[in-house]
């Protein structure tokens, strides 16, 4: 510890300067973390890599380090045991809890691509965080290292375009490498907690630091354990609760070398040195085996998470007409008992049977900027998905037929960017594996519908599909068609009206939204609406989306773009962020059924 002054010899404030452990070397979160840190707190921390945790945890102890820095869970991957089980086994004195938003970037040395990479280096936590997008390079090798510095500097080192690393704009800079693809964690609410500690009995600088913020906001890490019986955990919980603390993590383990007995790893809001909160310790001792209390820490820094519009979910079901009676051509598809809805799950979104969702996004994706700024600005106005079609279904071949893959890639990292899942048309057989790795919902088109190799190959993927009414079907044409793809396993189809060809030209197509209680009656699958492509004009959009909700649609397919007049596809149709905002506030007031 040592104060420094300006090299010029003019008196300045003395800064505080500490040591501070973390595991890995320079460029590796921990280190961008501690550095973050120490310029808000206006102190300087001089970095002391180590090579493990517990080598983390040796060097405060042995006075090496005045302060350490350990990750104890990140919000993908969830609790990271060994800095858990670290900071339970040695004596340490906890300080602060900071929060630290993970912002992955694949790197390559200068000249290396995507496609030419065969081996991805990083921490095995980050590559677990990042398993969507490692998902889509079925030919790469993952190979976990220590720290994320480590996989950037490795990379750099051997000059190999073959290898890329996942690690931090900050270790890019200082490795010299590219950014091959950004945004690839699975989730933008892709947290991870640190905590830094100090010795029990430290001394000097290191014991006057003040690394609370705000004393208000306190939390306490505890491991429990109870002998595996009926009702031994709710026990624990309900002294907890009976104190007025609140627990906000709660993850559970076997105990090892203790048979019949289970770890649980807890925080509690609060300070041990409350009267309640001690009261609360004496009472869990008594119906617990084993209880460490880990230390209490500021935890005043957790950051805001993604905006996300609640589900909406209906409380009043409508009359229900009779089920259809026996023999019918599409068994699966048919609604065979007065209150079968199928309800079909995209991520943690149900589609269906009481909830009301809102599909936005632009006809094609056609750039980065576009795509990325369009799914921010749909779930700000509370989009629950992303659409945006990479291979587009062209009445003429020589009008824009989409980026391809390429395109799916983007829509994939604005997928991530935002927390959204992606839907987008899948139009061959031999695309429907590959798409099915990166999009959420494979959406199969009007022009499409009767395409039975495809609707059997989609059948055999796991993904919920979108089936699109053909322009020129029937509504027993689209149910035969969805039957293709429950006959052949996959039972999460959503059907989706978009407006059939009639003699009327004023529209682009005739919006039947007379379909909807029609197969709200004939089928347990959930139905959505599009009226951009029913209608095709912009300012009719707004209407038929609160007619289709009042109808009983489960949810709305809505095109939108930056710049719609700019649009390479459907430019009369595509709302503007503005439009599609000022719908969905209309729609808040209308009440599904
Ligand atoms: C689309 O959703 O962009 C599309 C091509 O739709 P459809 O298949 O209904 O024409
Ligand atoms: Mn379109």
């Amino acid at each position: 510890m040592t104060t420094t002054q300006a090299a010029t010899g003019e008196p300045q404030t003395p800064t505080l300067t500490l040591t501070a452990a973390f595991e890995g070397i320079e460029g590796s979160y921990s280190h961008a973390v501690l550095e973050e840190y120490a310029a808000r707190r206006g102190v300087k921390f001089v970095p002391v890599g180590c090579a493990s945790y517990r080598a983390v945890a040796h060097a405060v102890l042995s006075g090496k380090a005045d302060l350490g820095l350990l990750p104890i869970d990140n919000a993908i991957a969830g609790t990271i045991r060994e800095g858990y089980d670290v900071l339970a086994e040695y004596e340490l004195d906890l300080l602060a809890e900071i929060t630290w938003r993970m912002e992955h970037k694949l790197l390559g040395v200068p000249g290396a691509t995507l496609e030419g990479l065969r081996e991805i280096d990083s921490h095995p936590v980050v590559l677990m965080e990042c398993g969507r997008f490692l998902g889509t390079l079925p030919d790469v090798r993952r190979v976990p290292v220590p720290d994320t510095g480590i996989a950037a500097r490795d990379v750099a080192e051997a000059r190999d375009p073959a290898r890329g690393a996942i690690a931090s704009a900050a270790a890019a800079e200082r490795y010299g490498l590219i950014e091959l693809a950004h945004t690839i964690a699975d989730h933008p609410d892709n947290f991870t907690r640190f905590i830094l500690f100090r010795a029990p009995n430290a001394q000097g600088l290191a014991a006057d630091f003040e690394p609370a913020e705000n004393f208000a906001v306190r939390k306490t890490s505890l491991v429990f354990s109870v002998a595996d019986s009926p009702g031994a955990l709710g026990r624990c919980l309900s002294i907890i609760g009976e104190h007025g603390l609140n627990v906000s993590k709660l993850d559970s383990k076997t105990r090892l070398g203790a048979s019949g007995q289970s770890s649980f790893y807890a925080d509690v809001d609060g300070d041990v040195r409350d009267e309640r909160f001690a009261d609360a310790l004496r009472a869990l001792r008594s119906v617990t085996v084993a209880l460490n209390v880990l230390g209490t820490y500021d935890a005043s820094s957790a950051p805001p998470r993604v905006r996300r519009a609640p589900a909406v979910v209906v409380d009043v079901a409508p009359p229900i007409p009779p089920a259809p009676s026996a023999k019918t051509a599409f068994p699966k598809a048919t609604r065979q008992d007065a209150d079968a809805r199928s309800r079909v799950m995209v991520g943690d979104i149900a589609v269906g049977d009481g909830h009301f969702v809102v599909v936005g996004g632009p006809c094609s994706v056609e750039s980065r900027e576009q795509i990325l700024a369009t799914a921010e600005s749909v779930a700000a106005s509370g989009a629950v998905m992303l659409r945006g079609g990479a291979f587009k279904p062209r009445t003429s071949p020589y009008a824009f037929q989409g980026m391809g893959w390429e395109g799916v890639a983007l829509l994939a990292e604005a997928g991530r960017a935002t927390g959204l899942p992606i839907v987008s048309e899948v139009m061959s057989v031999e695309q429907v594996e590959r798409m099915a790795a990166s999009v959420d919902v494979l959406q199969i088109g009007a022009r499409n519908m009767q395409n039975f190799d495809l609707l059997k190959a989609v059948g055999k993927t796991e993904r919920p599909i979108l089936l699109k009414r053909g322009m020129a079907a029937s509504i027993d044409d689209l149910l035969s068609a969805a039957e293709y793809i429950l006959a052949e396993g996959n039972p999460n189809v959503i059907l989706c009206e978009r407006g059939i060809r009639t003699f009327e030209t004023a529209t682009r197509n005739t919006l039947d939204l007379s379909a909807v209680p029609v197969l709200r009656e004939r089928t347990h699958l959930p139905v959505m609406v599009d009226p951009s492509h029913g209608v095709g004009v912009r300012r009719w959009i707004g209407p038929l989306c609160r007619a289709a909700k009042a109808v009983g649609a489960h949810g709305l397919l809505i095109e939108v773009h930056p710049n719609p007049i700019e649009a390479r596809c459907d430019a009369d149709q595509a709302l503007t962020f503005a439009d599609f905002a000022r719908i969905m506030d209309e729609l808040a007031r209308i009440p599904s059924i």
